[in-house]
């Protein structure tokens, strides 16, 4: 049995900004992994914020920055941005999970691959006993004075320490073309509840010449590769041309909602694994990575004073929530809304949306990481938009409103 002092399950993004922190304070840290390499298979479409490089500490994974963005409805009018400074970055996801992989070991972590968490045991002697197999037949046993989860949208380590997880699961489905046509310095995003009922379609330079393209939908019975497909044909008409040639496909959920518990005795949940996902667009680069470091801080903290309870490490729920629990419920209520439209709608808010004005202070003060910011602004001076949402929400998302969950029922 391998006892350490920290066990972190998962070396995406979260589970290596954990893994790092706390090794540099100097604590004894191990990271399973269940595949052979971390980093692989990708499953992102690569497009980040100057945040996540500057969490990295790194932009060794940019491939390109992009000024950019084009919003389609379903239609085909749209409506652009394009702003003088990067918004943007298409990155290599792969090569940012192994820079934090490698900055972690550089810290003094230890990386087990192709080992994978199966379950827990009873506590013996402070330490939580961990059950593992390691090649898919050798068992592995741990024990460790507190478990990190990171490992990502089907968390296992969420189920084995009973942390209730009512999320949707969006299912997504992308593929890669090493060509595309379209311009390299703008992301497309597609609106319509044909294709891409529940999220939104995208096309996503790769900063190589080529695109990610996919889409992220409800679950409702009819398979994300559907979809993807209807998309597909949408898109060879507004290029002109197919595309052709996917070099690789990948088929992966996104969890959007509110996780009530992501600390329990002796575990922490990061990353996808407690749900850390902007509800608007199902990015959690950043925000699982940002708790990441927020959740080593508390962990630090409570293995200093010796108390791993569920007491003390709540903390770890009040702190992250207090840096984004307002943007994602402002978010997750406009979800609600954005769900219900149809794509007249959505033709509708593009078409409101194209005026000049509006689209300057979209320009001015858009943030794919706090978009529910200048969704604010927008409602606060446009009533026209307003008209598009329900009252209540257009009342309570207006600039200087009382922060309060609104009754939409
Ligand atoms: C199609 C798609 C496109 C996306 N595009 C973007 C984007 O452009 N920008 C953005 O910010 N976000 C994007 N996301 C979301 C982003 O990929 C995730 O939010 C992010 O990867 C979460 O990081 P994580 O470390 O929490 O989990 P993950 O990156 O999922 O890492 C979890 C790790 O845990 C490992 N693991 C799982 N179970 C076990 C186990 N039992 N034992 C051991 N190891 C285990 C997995 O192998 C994996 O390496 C996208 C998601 C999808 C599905």
């Amino acid at each position: 049995m391998d006892s350490v002092d920290v066990l972190v399950v998962g070396a995406g993004p979260a589970g290596s900004t954990a893994a790092y922190h706390l090794a540099r304070a100097g604590y004894d840290v191990r990271v399973l992994e269940e595949h052979p390499q971390v980093g692989r298979p990708v499953q992102c479409a690569g497009l980040v914020s100057q945040r996540v490089l500057d969490l990295a500490g790194s932009r060794g994974s940019v491939r390109r920055p992009v000024h950019g963005a084009a919003v389609f409805g379903p239609s085909g009018g749209s409506i652009e941005f394009r702003a003088p400074e990067a918004r943007a970055y298409a990155i290599d996801r792969a090569a940012l999970d192994l820079e934090l992989a490698d900055r972690a070991v550089r810290a003094g972590a230890r990386f087990d691959a192709q080992v994978r968490f199966d379950r827990r045991q009873d506590e013996r002697d402070g330490r939580v006993l961990i059950e593992a197999t390691q090649d898919g037949s050798t068992r592995r046993e741990y024990a460790a004075r507190l478990v990190i989860g990171a490992d990502g949208v089907a968390s296992a380590v969420a189920r084995a320490f009973r942390l209730r997880r009512p999320v949707e699961i969006l299912p997504a489905f992308e593929a890669e073309f090493g060509r595309s046509p379209g311009d390299p310095d703008r992301v497309e995003v597609y609106l319509s509840r044909t294709f891409a009922p529940g999220l939104f379609g995208w096309w996503i330079p790769d900063g190589a010449g080529g695109a990610r393209v996919g889409v992220a939908v409800n679950a409702d019975g009819t398979s994300a590769r559907r979809y993807y497909e209807r998309m597909l044909e949408f898109l060879s008409r507004r290029f002109g041309a197919p595309l052709l040639n996917p070099t690789s496909y990948l088929a992966s959920g996104i969890p959007i909602g509110n996780v009530p518990r992501t600390s329990g005795d002796r575990v922490l949940l990061v990353g996808d694994a407690a749900a850390q996902v902007k509800p608007l667009s199902g990015g959690g680069i950043f925000t699982g990575m940002r708790c990441a470091e927020i959740a080593a801080g508390v962990g630090i903290d409570a293995l200093r004073a010796g108390d791993l309870s569920a007491l003390r490490l709540a903390e770890y729920d009040r702190a992250w929530r207090s840096e984004f629990g307002e943007e994602f419920g402002r978010a997750l209520a406009l979800r609600r809304i954005f769900t219900r439209m149809s794509d007249a709608d959505f033709d509708r808010l593009v078409e409101t949306l194209r005026s000049s004005e509006l689209l300057g202070t979209i320009v001015a003060f858009g943030d794919i990481d706090f978009p529910t910011h200048v969704v604010r602004r927008l409602l606060g001076s446009s009533p026209s938009l307003v008209r598009l949402v329900p009252k209540a929400l257009g009342a309570w998302l207006r600039p200087r409103s009382e922060y309060q969950v609104p009754d939409l029922a």
